[in-house]
């Protein structure tokens, strides 16, 4: 089955990551939900955007991290069958705060996560939860063959070409949640084999227009308040190194199956043309809205419907003017620290697997930096050194063995799975090189 309405597949130019949903999936009268990440940003929009379809959505199954608390709200709420938290000792805590009378099955770590995500009955995942602890749901949800609503983008920097090949095994389709992607969606449909570039739009974040040497010692309430969003710490300063727009570039080249230098950024303050595509003509194809994270959501929960949404009407006569400038990649180096990262040139299993060793040290050691910074124990100018020391480090061949199979695999994506451990030792190692970047002139961190 195929749409006018799916970005192109197969090439030459947009060869989109998965094929379209089922025709039964599109017909449903109803859709079974797993939300993984349910009590950050993105879940509990998409919990208002089922509040608005209550006929249409059905809750089966919500995780959640250390957010306890709202995690048993939500349940004693919509009453899902399924719930996954981070531990043994949250699932306890889980337990207590539950109604009388509702007592539904309760795991917990990667397991309970990829279970929710894999659940019989269960039509569509939104896979949402902050960072690398993404990817183990992601993959559950593509290997049992779901849609997924996709807002976890480090599933896709981590290992985007690993979720293609298992979705063109089983059929699993992916929307993109992700605000600008999801435009690139919108706008590529019906005109995938027309596109010659993706243009990701960005805000510049809080720190737009500083220099470097400016910005270097902002602490981490200056790069905590965004100026159009209102999302979760770690995207948040992400935004403000602007390494979640070059994490961006990396998810599109997945996501349309494009090369880096087909993804151009614009950075556009207002945050309302969401992103752009330019066709062969030289024409531009914009999507605009207002900043509501819930028009994305529901784009990808309802598809292909579109219904209304209680969202207020972008009116372009009281919005303002609307900039738009090229970025400053100087100010800014974690943008060329993870266009560097697409670049790299895999080999071997990694390669035949669709895994790029240098996205996955890129992703980690910018996790580890940020949790730094987010605990006040490095500056914000210390965040891409130490993304770039684990990178000059690691993303070498000669630190790339992987034990768990053969140089000669096929790379079939059962393969690609017991490169996992690989994949955990290389963000490990990525870790800790970043630490001991900073260790260098600040010991204690080590400790
Ligand atoms: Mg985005």
């Amino acid at each position: 089955m195929s749409s006018p309405l799916w970005p192109g597949r197969g090439g030459p130019v947009i060869d989109y990551i998965s094929a379209m949903p089922s025709r039964d999936y599109c017909e449903k009268k109803s859709r079974s939900v797993t939300i993984l990440g349910s009590t950050g940003s993105i879940g509990t929009n998409t919990l208002k955007v089922i509040d608005e379809a209550k006929a249409f959505f059905k809750v089966e199954a919500l995780g959640a991290g250390r957010n306890i608390k709202l995690l048993a709200a939500q349940a004693n709420r919509y009453e899902p069958s399924h719930l996954a938290v981070q531990d043994d000792l949250g699932a306890a805590r889980l337990r207590d705060l539950l109604k009388p009378g509702y007592a539904p099955h309760i795991l917990w770590g990667e397991k309970g996560y990829a279970k929710i995500a894999a659940l019989d009955g269960v039509d569509c995942v939104v896979s949402a939860q902050s960072g690398s602890a993404g990817l183990c749901g992601t993959i559950s949800a593509c290997l049992a063959a779901k849609v997924i609503c996709l807002a976890n983008k480090e599933s896709l920097v981590i290992a985007g070409g690993l979720l293609r090949n298992i979705c063109n095994a089983t059929g699993a389709a992916i929307l993109p949640v992700d605000s600008e992607h999801n435009a690139l969606f919108q706008c590529l449909a019906g005109h995938g084999q027309n596109a010659l570039a993706l243009i990701l739009t960005a805000s510049g974040g809080p720190f737009r227009g500083r220099a470097f040497a400016e910005s270097r010692n902002m602490k981490a309430a200056d790069a905590l308040r965004h100026p159009n969003w209102s999302m979760g710490a770690k995207i948040t300063i992400d935004s403000a190194t602007m390494m979640n727009k070059g994490l961006e570039v990396i998810e599109a080249m997945h996501l349309y199956g494009v090369p880096s230098d087909s993804i151009e950024i614009l950075v556009h303050p207002q945050s309302i043309v969401h992103s752009l595509v330019r066709l062969a003509d030289n024409s531009l194809l914009a999507q605009l809205a207002v900043p509501d994270m819930r028009l994305p959501i529901a784009d990808c929960m309802f598809w292909p419907q579109l219904p209304a949404q209680p969202v207020h009407p972008l009116d372009l006569t009281t919005c303002g003017p609307l900039a738009f400038e090229k970025p400053a990649l100087d100010d800014f180096p974690c943008l060329k620290l993870a266009r560097q990262a697409a670049c790299y040139r895999a080999a071997g299993p990694w390669l035949a697997c669709g895994l790029n060793p240098a996205c996955i040290v890129l992703n980690a050691a910018n996790e580890e930096a940020v949790d730094l910074f987010l605990k006040g124990q490095c500056q914000f100018g210390d965040i891409p050194a130490m993304v770039e020391a684990a990178l000059d480090s690691l993303a070498k061949p000669e630190n790339l063995h992987c034990p768990e199979i053969s140089e000669s695999t096929t790379g079939g994506w059962e393969d690609a799975i017991l490169l996992a451990n690989s994949v955990r030792i290389l963000a490990t190692q990525a870790k800790t090189t970043a630490r001991q970047c900073l260790a260098g002139h600040r010991p204690e961190i080590l400790s």
